[in-house]
């Protein structure tokens, strides 16, 4: 067999959570590094598929993204790179599946990438699940490119193993990257023009170095000048401290927005599924972080048809979101994934019943989503332009509460503009630049 000789462009794709995004711009920035461009999947020598493991559909996109891979109309063959949590559960099982892909990457062994695509260029297949010890953060280069928003992964991993959950496995323990090191990153990303920083963890609230916790890297990045709004996802109710709570009432840049899973209305599915918080725990959560913020905007995650829910149990799903009113949230159909104990548990539900939960509970929450977003009509707020919409002179923008806003304006792309909402959708809002009133 002919070996594909080096590459000289990439495409990386990235599929499932805002983590993976983050480490494929990583992966994009050390491609660079090494002298590679960045070209379309249509007809780069390297492709790189950053994929994601939480559900079977999401986890067979990979083979059916490889088998387009080779079968190109002009009929070049790419490297084709498996990243991500896929190749972390499956190992070199997928080159196994699919022998055209040479290159199988962890997402803890991501940085040596390099070195891995050399060696399938060589002819060989390269598989590296390893989680090493030395931080892989170290071994990357710096932060490149930039738009007005970044992501900042700030907390790996994830110790609480709830019983459905493949994160435990594929990323690894629960590690928090240090102080200075997430501190130095923030600011070469805003020396790159980034106005908005998400902080990112599977468990981001539980980030802590040294005694200091989430709210103290809040504070501190609160104060440095250019940046001007901060978020952070996703959190664990049982890791929302005190702290962090009061960060939502004082810190000013620091979003009106929490995205806090509780994934069951039911006690005895919530314990069932290992979640070491209650229905009741949460709701509490819920309060006292209205009471520091009463604006804030709530979103959460679902999943129906854990094994042995019944109709009741799933009634009180739809009895929390009620009862807590969310601006938009995340509703999934259970789905077994292998080495998870919930995977091998009596009293599976039938796909029907959880489709048509999933119908209902998806229906409440846009319901919800909507009567959101018609609240804040003829409000002014702030609005970060991201993007260009898809009429002339149109921008794209969030809110603070995480709103997409259309605007006609001649603002540019990574201002912060203050507008008047006009009208509201499920999905986004129209709105106009605030006239600003003379003196
Ligand atoms: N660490 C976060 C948490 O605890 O909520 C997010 C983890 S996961 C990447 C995102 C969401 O995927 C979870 O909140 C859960 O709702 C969903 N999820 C995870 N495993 C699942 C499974 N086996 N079936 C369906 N949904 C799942
Ligand atoms: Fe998965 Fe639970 Fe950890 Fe979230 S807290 S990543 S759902 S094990």
């Amino acid at each position: 067999m002919n070996s594909p000789a080096a590459p000289k462009t990439f495409h990386v794709k990235s599929f499932g959570c805002q983590m993976n995004v983050y480490d494929g711009a990583r992966m994009s920035e050390l491609l660079e590094a090494e002298g590679l461009s960045a070209a379309d999947s249509a007809d780069a020598d390297l492709v790189v598929l950053n994929t994601c493991h939480i559900r079977e559909k999401a986890a067979e996109k990979v083979y059916s993204d490889i088998g387009r891979l080779i079968k190109r109309e002009d009929g070049s063959k790419p490297i084709i790179a498996v990243a991500g949590c896929v190749a972390q559960a499956e190992g070199a099982e997928i080159a196994r599946r699919a022998p055209s892909v040479g290159v199988v990457v962890g997402p803890q062994a991501y940085h040596r990438l390099p070195e891995l695509v050399a060696k399938a260029a060589g002819g060989a297949t390269a598989v590296d699940t390893d989680m090493p010890a030395e931080p892989k953060f170290k071994a990357l280069p710096g932060r490149r490119r930039q738009g007005p928003t970044a992501f900042l992964t700030v907390q790996e991993g994830c110790d609480k193993f709830c019983t459905y959950c493949v994160v435990p496995y594929t990323r690894g323990a629960e590690v928090s990257r240090p102080w200075s090191q997430v501190m130095d990153e923030a600011r070469a990303l805003i020396d790159m023009g980034a106005k908005e920083i998400t902080l990112l963890g599977q468990n981001v609230n539980a980030w802590e170095d040294d005694g200091r916790g989430l709210h103290d890297l809040i504070a501190a990045m609160d104060k440095l000048p250019g940046l001007e709004r901060i978020r952070y996802t996703t959190s664990h109710p049982n890791d929302m401290a005190e702290g962090l709570i009061r960060a939502h009432g004082e810190v000013e840049k620091l979003m009106p927005f929490l995205h806090l899973p509780v994934q069951s209305g039911s006690d005895r599915i919530l314990k069932a599924m290992n979640r070491s918080h209650t229905t009741e725990s949460y709701l509490r959560v819920i309060e006292r972080v209205r009471a520091a913020r009463p604006d804030i905007a709530l979103s959460g995650d679902f999943i129906v048809g854990f094994p042995g829910e019944t109709d009741e149990d799933f009634e009180a799903t739809l009895r929390i979101v009620e009862a807590t009113r969310y601006a938009q949230a995340y509703s999934f159909k259970y789905s077994p994934r292998p080495g998870t104990p919930a995977a091998t548990m009596d009293d599976q539900v039938p796909a029907e019943v959880a489709d048509e939960r999933l119908q209902r509970l998806q229906a409440l929450i846009n319901a919800q989503q909507l009567a959101f977003n018609q609240a804040t009509v003829g409000r002014r707020t702030n609005v970060l332009l991201e993007r260009r919409g898809k009429h002339p002179g149109q921008l794209i923008g969030k809110s603070p509460w995480l709103q997409s806003i259309h605007l006609e304006t001649e603002a540019a792309i990574g201002d912060l503009v203050e507008v008047d909402i006009l009208s509201a959708g499920p999905n986004s809002l129209g709105g106009a630049e605030a006239v600003k009133q003379a003196a």
